[in-house]
C-alpha cells in the first residue's frame, strides 16, 4: 500500500521518519525512488534551483501541507541526496525555515554531521542530512549489499555509491558505519584533509581539517589515477593516530581513490588487536611499569 503523510503523523526524528516509510514500503527498490516518495508525500514538484548560493530548498505553505523542492541542476546523486534533504525538513515539523515559508540551504549544510550545541538551525541541517541517508540507503538494504564485502576496500564505496545512486562520500559515510571493522575515511581536497568519517571504535584522526596530507601517506606516493583505487599498503600508524609510546603500535594500512577534480578519499584500516597472551601481557605491563618508575 502506498504511503501517505497520515502513517508518519506522530514521528518527528529522522530515525522514526524512516521507520514508518520503510514499514509501509517493505518492497523498496534500490536505488530508492525518491522522487515518487516525494511525490506521494505531499511534494508537488522538484525545479531546478539557479542560483550558486545555494544546493537545494523548499517553499511551503505554514500547514506545511505540500511544498515545491527545488534542487541545483548537476550530478544526479547529488541531487537525489538534495531532494532527500529537502523531503527531510517538510517532513520535520519542528523545523522552521529562517524565512517564512522558505528553506534555503548551501552546500556546506548539506555536509553538516555535528552541530553546535544550542545552535537550532544546525541541528536541523544535521537531522535533514540523516533523514536523506537513511531514506536512500535503508539500514536493511545497506546491510544486505554490505554482507557481501568483507576486508574492508574502497571498491566496495564505489559499488555502494552505484547502486544506490548517491555521492561517493554519502556511500562512505555509511560504509564506515556499518563496517564491523576498524575503518576511516578521509576526504583530501587539493591535498588537505577536508572531512574525516570513523567508525565508532576508530581512535581520533590526528590531523586537523584544513590540514596537509602527512608527506609519508600512500597519497603522497601513489600513482594518482583518478576514478581507480589504489592497491592497500601499510603505513605507519603514526602519521594518522596518536600512538601511545608505551604500547604496541597497532598495524594500519591505507588505500588511496583519486577523483578528477582534485579530490581523494583515503580509507584507513586499523589491523584487529590479536588477543594477547597473559604471558605476553605480564611481560609488557612489566615493561612499561619500569619505563614509567625510570627502573631498569
Ligand atoms: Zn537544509
Amino acid at each position: 500500500m502506498p504511503i501517505s503523510r497520515l502513517e508518519l503523523a506522530d514521528a518527528s526524528s529522522p530515525e522514526a521518519l524512516v521507520k514508518r516509510i520503510l514499514q509501509a514500503e517493505p518492497n523498496l527498490p534500490v536505488p530508492v525512488p525518491i522522487q515518487e516518495l516525494c511525490a506521494r508525500l505531499g511534494i508537488l514538484g522538484v525545479e531546478d534551483l539557479d542560483t550558486d548560493d545555494f544546493e537545494g530548498g523548499l517553499v511551503t505553505d505554514a500547514k506545511r501541507s505540500e511544498a515545491i523542492i527545488l534542487a541545483k541542476r548537476g550530478g544526479e546523486p547529488r541531487r537525489r541526496f538534495t531532494i532527500a534533504h529537502e523531503l527531510g525538513h517538510f517532513l520535520m515539523a519542528h523545523h522552521v525555515p529562517d524565512q517564512p515559508g522558505r528553506f534555503l540551504c548551501k552546500s556546506s549544510d548539506l555536509l553538516r554531521h555535528t552541530a553546535k550545541a544550542g545552535d537550532q538551525r544546525q541541528l536541523r541541517e544535521v537531522e535533514a542530512n540523516r533523514f536523506a541517508s537513511l531514506v536512500l540507503m535503508p539500514p536493511h538494504l545497506l546491510r544486505e549489499a554490505m554482507a557481501a564485502f568483507r576486508e574492508s576496500d574502497l571498491q566496495h564505496v564505489l559499488a555502494l555509491a552505484r547502486d544506490f545512486a548517491v555521492g561517493k562520500e554519502a556511500a562512505a559515510r555509511a560504509y564506515v558505519q556499518y563496517h564491523p571493522e576498524r575503518i576511516a575515511v578521509v576526504v583530501v581536497g587539493n591535498g588537505r584533509v577536508q572531512r574525516c568519517y570513523r567508525s565508532l571504535s576508530f581512535p581520533d584522526i590526528i590531523c586537523a581539517v584544513g590540514s596537509p596530507v602527512p608527506t609519508g601517506s600512500l597519497y603522497r606516493s601513489a600513482p594518482p589515477r583518478p576514478n581507480s583505487a589504489s592497491d592497500i599498503a601499510a603505513c605507519s600508524p603514526d602519521l594518522w593516530i596518536n600512538v601511545k609510546r608505551d604500547l604496541r603500535a597497532p598495524g594500519l594500512s591505507e588505500q588511496v581513490y583519486f577523483q578528477p577534480n582534485g579530490f581523494a578519499m583515503i580509507l584507513l584500516c586499523l589491523e584487529p588487536v590479536p588477543e594477547e597472551s597473559a604471558a605476553e601481557r605480564r611481560l609488557d605491563e612489566g615493561w612499561r611499569h619500569r619505563f614509567h618508575s625510570g627502573r631498569r
